[in-house]
């Protein structure tokens, strides 16, 4: 059965992932270190938003999920930079003929405040994506301090990713 069935073929992938947060002296977020008081524990380099936007490139390219691909059993990827599983994610879009059209994050932590580190976020995915800056939204939100992320036990972070197939022009 073909799935050539329209022309115009929009397709938009989701992605969430958490990591527990310690004492530390700072962490990564988007590609970009933020020093701060905690630290994000993970097998590689721990960045959330990094994490939850492959899986939603991954997800655009119906190409399953970091975990699949990049197992926190494999100690290759102990310590690796996040950039890795994203370019690998984005290589599947462009494998199967797409391209992004725009990227949104959400990113819930108590701590750090993210809003100071917005543009330099921005910029640093724009890089890693080939995308303007004007197709990418960063945002940033707290819990009000209810739960793990509100007591600062965790970060964790949303995204979308929308993905235009088979239009070249
Ligand atoms: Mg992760």
């Amino acid at each position: 059965m073909s799935d050539s069935f329209c022309a115009l073929d929009i397709r938009s992938g989701n992605g969430f992932d958490v990591h527990r947060l310690e004492i530390g002296e700072g962490l990564w977020i988007c590609g970009i270190f933020i020093p701060c008081a905690l630290n994000a524990i993970g097998h590689s380099d721990a960045d959330v938003a990094l994490h939850a936007l492959t899986d939603a490139l991954l997800g655009a390219a119906c190409a399953g999920d970091i975990g699949t691909h990049f197992p926190p059993t494999d100690s290759q990827w102990h310590r690796a930079s996040s950039h890795i599983f994203l370019d690998f994610a984005h290589a599947k879009i462009k494998e199967a003929g797409g391209r992004i059209n725009h990227v949104d994050l959400t990113i819930l932590a108590e701590h750090p405040k993210i809003s100071p580190y917005r543009a330099e976020m921005t910029k640093k995915l724009s890089e890693l994506l080939g995308l303007d800056t004007r197709r990418i939204n960063i945002k940033a939100t707290t819990t009000e301090k209810l739960g793990f992320i509100g007591r600062s036990e965790g970060i964790a972070a949303f995204a979308t990713a929308t993905v235009s197939f088979g239009d070249t022009a």
